[in-house]
């Protein structure tokens, strides 16, 4: 994959490794002292200092704000108390009669909550299949207001074309808004706001702080104008993220470049012994050639990142016997942690999908879905090699 696009991106890296370092001016501590306090002190009553109340602004809150918006190349972010917070915040941004396009196989329960709002009369929604060759022209002819993206979409790693859709909904809407959850690639790996999206979210509960000992969200605005909108209602709903969270995921996200490389580089091999195995029927991965976006995913991507997914040939009780004889690889619902993990989609994650849902999404019994870490390859791949043997 080009490493053209990686240079531009390599000063906004280095600042997100060094996010508030050295800055304090109270001690001078290297690293950036943690601010609980709900309140702060005025001197007078002509005196409004940055920070008054936290629910508002917190120092610890705002570095990581502008560590991951750096990193995305926003204007600003709001950081929220989970990927769902996130997703809630962003929905804030329709009203009555504005159309949301999203993915008709996007994450669960952002699926059931946009259902539920627009059930309520929030907003109109319609799901639609976004990987597919004409997405963008069908998008477009529907002239939303907003379209929410998913990219890879979660767990078959079906790849959307950010540009086109972006592109072909803004002629169609000069006002619509183009939202892409980037929870699965980081920004080290795809950067939907210089594809055209206007807004990022992320479950940073995932990659960014990849620790698996945080949840939390980020809303990314690449414009003043949206991010002041996104504040107002942040500060108002009370959709904030805890500073004691926020300094873990800081923590976290100075090393993202490194996790996430090194857990791509795992991901590869394991894709393509999986690919090679006689148990495996397919393998999801935008890393294989026989991927059906794999030049799209050349492009837009800066790697095909550490999510993969894979059928076992045989019956439901071969997925059983598998999952028992596994060692290393973490039988878990969450993603993106310096662990690895294995999902069963259609009885974890996916489990509230209608059987004809799942069926449409290619989520079988036999479907299972790795969270590559960054252990070492070699033992990654004897525990499945082991497990298959079963
Ligand atoms: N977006 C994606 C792609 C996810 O996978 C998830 C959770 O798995 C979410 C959003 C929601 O994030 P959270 O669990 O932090 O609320």
């Amino acid at each position: 994959m080009s490493s053209n696009k990686n240079k531009k991106n390599t000063y906004r890296r280095t600042r997100a490794v060094q996010a508030g370092i050295g800055m304090d001016k109270a001690e001078h501590a290297v690293i950036p002292p943690l601010y609980l306090s709900s309140t702060y002190k005025m001197k007078g009553l002509e005196d409004f200092p940055p920070y008054q109340y936290s629910r508002t602004r917190n120092p610890t809150r705002d570095i990581l704000a502008e560590a991951i918006s750096g990193l995305e190349g926003g204007h600003d972010a709001c950081i929220t108390a989970s990927g769902m917070a996130a997703i809630t915040l962003v929905l804030h941004l329709l009203g009555p009669g504005d159309l949301l396009i999203a993915p008709y196989d996007c994450y669960g329960r952002a699926y059931r909550l946009m259902s539920a709002l627009a059930e309520k009369g929030h907003f109109k929604l319609e799901f639609v299949d976004q990987y597919h060759e004409n997405a963008a022209q069908t998008i477009a002819a529907k002239a939303p207001k907003m379209v929410f993206i998913e990219s890879p979409s979660n767990p078959v790693m079906r790849v959307a074309n950010i540009a086109a859709i972006s592109g072909a909904a803004k002629d169609a809407n000069p006002d619509a808004l183009i939202v892409c959850d980037n929870t699965f690639l980081t920004p080290i790996l795809q950067l939907p706001l210089h594809l055209g999206a206007d807004i990022v979210c992320h479950s940073t509960t995932k990659f960014l702080n990849g620790h698996s000992d945080v949840v939390g969200g980020a809303v990314i605005a690449k414009t003043k104008e949206n991010w002041d909108e996104l504040d107002f209602w942040s500060n108002s709903l009370g959709v904030i993220g805890a500073p004691f969270d926020s300094y873990m995921t800081l923590r976290g996200l100075r090393t993202l470049e490194m996790r996430i490389n090194r857990a791509q580089e795992n991901a590869k091999a394991i894709a393509s012994f999986l690919q090679e195995h006689n148990a495996i029927d397919h393998v999801y991965y935008p890393g294989l050639e026989n991927h059906e976006h794999f030049d799209l995913a050349a492009k837009q991507q800066e790697g095909p990142g550490a999510m993969l997914s894979f059928t076992l040939k045989g019956d439901k009780s071969h997925a059983a016997t598998f999952i028992e004889r596994l060692n290393v690889f973490v039988l878990a619902q969450s993603l993106g942690g310096t662990e690895s993990l294995i999902n069963h989609p259609a009885s974890m994650t996916h489990v509230a999908m209608g059987e004809e849902a799942k069926k449409k999404a290619g989520i079988s019994d036999n479907l299972f879905r790795l969270s590559v870490g960054i252990e070492h390859i070699d033992d990654l791949i004897d525990d499945l090699d082991n497990a298959l043997k079963g």
